[in-house]
């Protein structure tokens, strides 16, 4: 059916909002005019230059450009459009209306890929959210460049495309040509060689690291330079266990659409582990950029380790930022046109110095620092995130008798298994994938024998602990007796949470 003004050719896309894939129709017409292609339905800046993009691949293809007037409507007309990932499908649709592909190939058929001047059909960012939403939105098949189809064909019931150029994606769409396999590549964790074993001495500092991992509880560990602050929370990483599937799916996902990730790497299973520098922008923090906002440090630590060394010198209001998403797991950024959301159910991990010149209470160095400056340092510690952190302590450096000795620790290969066994306990009892930072009052206060409540009762009363205090140190208390196999929290388990809070720096 092809009047004046009806469709000739209707091509899917996938218009991402975030990580939230939106079906996009384009559907293209004959119009009265000067010949070329017209583009309604609010295309960004990137989406106008493909006509120029489209206009010089298909004549360098050997294709014909339309010597009539095509309008393309990206209907719904008021979803965003964004990227260089809507040439393929536009072209497609070019192709489809000239009558150079039969218009009925184009049944169920979605694309993405940006068209090169030559034809070629390149990787996009956000391949993989794009596949998982032409799955979803039941599309059909997905043709991509085939530098990504790997990456595509990482979603499962999904027929996934890989195409070369515009001569190629003519050629199977006329049906000349069989489509190859698009083979997802495999999946891997790389063994981390970090071992909690190269800890030497620091029992404080091995345990709390184990309990972090165990409940997902955010760390703060204060100590002068060289202790080992950065090497203690990246063996706390490598103590965390593999993600399933469709976890690392949901992270590739954040990866692919920040274009942190290559195309063709494989699917990785290891928990991200980020570690912004201190200067970073709030934008690169938290998520942000012109358009439709990007996911930032936060958003691509996603079920692994952030981790935020010299703290303080990162800007108070940029912290502050912080404080919501690691409370809920979640970043929302609103824009005039979208408000996009990304998951960031990180493990948190802040480091310190003691004070300004780095060696207060150090034994190698006297810290140098008048005292009115480190009561000003320390003030800035205090508040509102520090209170979100359920665990605090203070590292100290390891003098070299104990360098010298051998190694006398647990391997991370011990302890991650015992991580391991603590969170299953957890994830029977309360659903998978819950940890106790995630736990809700009632189901908290359930598994506390009234020995332990009122200790923990009389501990805050003593110390004048906030209430968000007093439910920080339960939840510690509960990863703690999960560690010991025990089902309900006891006086010393409420004790040895009650420690990694009182060596705070600063009363909390
Ligand atoms: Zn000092």
């Amino acid at each position: 059916m092809s009047g004046a003004h009806g469709v000739l050719a209707l091509v899917h896309a996938v218009a991402l909002v975030g990580l939230t894939p939106h079906r996009v129709r384009i559907e293209c017409s004959r119009a009265t005019g000067l010949p070329g292609m017209r583009l309604v339905g609010l295309p960004d800046t990137a989406v106008r230059e493909a006509e120029d993009r489209i206009r010089t691949a298909i004549q360098r293809s050997g294709l014909r450009w339309p010597q009539e007037r095509i309008v393309i409507n990206l209907a719904p007309a008021d979803l965003p459009k964004v990227g260089s990932g809507f040439d393929l499908p536009l072209a497609i649709g070019v192709l489809a209306a000239t009558e150079q592909i039969p218009a009925a190939s184009l049944a169920g058929l979605c694309a993405c890929g940006e068209v090169g001047l030559d034809g070629s059909i390149r990787p996009v960012p956000g391949t993989l959210p794009t596949a998982v939403g032409a799955r979803d939105l039941r599309t059909g098949r997905l043709f991509v460049a085939e530098a990504a189809a790997g990456e595509a064909a990482l979603v499962t019931d999904l027929e996934v495309v890989g195409v070369r150029d515009l001569t190629e994606v003519v050629a199977l769409l006329r049906g000349d040509r069989l489509p190859r396999e698009s083979l997802p590549t495999p999946t891997e964790v790389p063994a981390s060689t970090l071992d909690l074993r190269d800890v030497r001495g620091q029992p404080v500092a091995r345990r709390t690291v184990e309990i972090a991992a165990a409940g997902g509880h955010h760390l703060l560990l204060v100590g002068p330079p060289g202790c080992g602050k950065t090497m203690l929370a990246r063996r706390l990483h490598a103590l965390l266990p593999p993600l399933e599937m469709d976890q690392a799916l949901e992270v590739a996902a954040i990866h692919s659409v920040a274009g942190e990730r290559a195309p063709d790497a494989p699917l990785s299973l290891a928990p991200p582990l980020r570690e912004p520098h201190h200067s970073i922008s709030a934008a690169g923090l938290i998520g942000g950029g012109s358009g439709i906002a990007r996911p930032g440090e936060l958003a691509l630590a996603h079920r692994g380790v952030l981790l935020l060394d010299e703290l303080l010198e990162t800007p108070r209001w940029i912290l502050d930022a912080l404080r919501q998403p690691l409370e809920r797991g979640e970043i929302t950024i609103t824009r005039a046109r979208s408000r996009v959301r990304y998951p960031s159910r990180v493990l948190f991990v802040a480091a310190t110095n003691p004070c300004p010149c780095g060696h207060l209470g150090d034994p190698r160095r006297a810290c140098t620092c008048r005292p009115d400056r480190i009561e000003r340092y320390r003030a800035r510690l205090s508040g509102p995130l520090l209170d979100r952190i359920d665990l605090h302590i203070e590292v100290q450096p390891v003098d070299r008798r104990q360098l010298a000795g051998a190694a006398d620790g647990e391997s991370t290969a011990v302890v991650a298994a015992r991580v391991l066994e603590a969170r299953q306990r957890g994830a029977e009892r309360w659903g998978a994938g819950m940890l106790a930072r995630d736990l809700q009052d009632h189901q908290l206060r359930a598994g506390c024998s009234g020995r332990a409540m009122s200790t923990l009762v009389r501990a805050i009363d003593g110390l004048a602990l906030s209430a968000r205090a007093f439910d920080r140190t339960l939840r510690v208390a509960r990863t703690i007796a999960d560690l010991e196999a025990v089902e309900v929290i006891a006086p010393e388990h409420v004790e040895e949470a009650l420690a990694y809070r009182l060596s705070a720096p600063v009363g909390v």
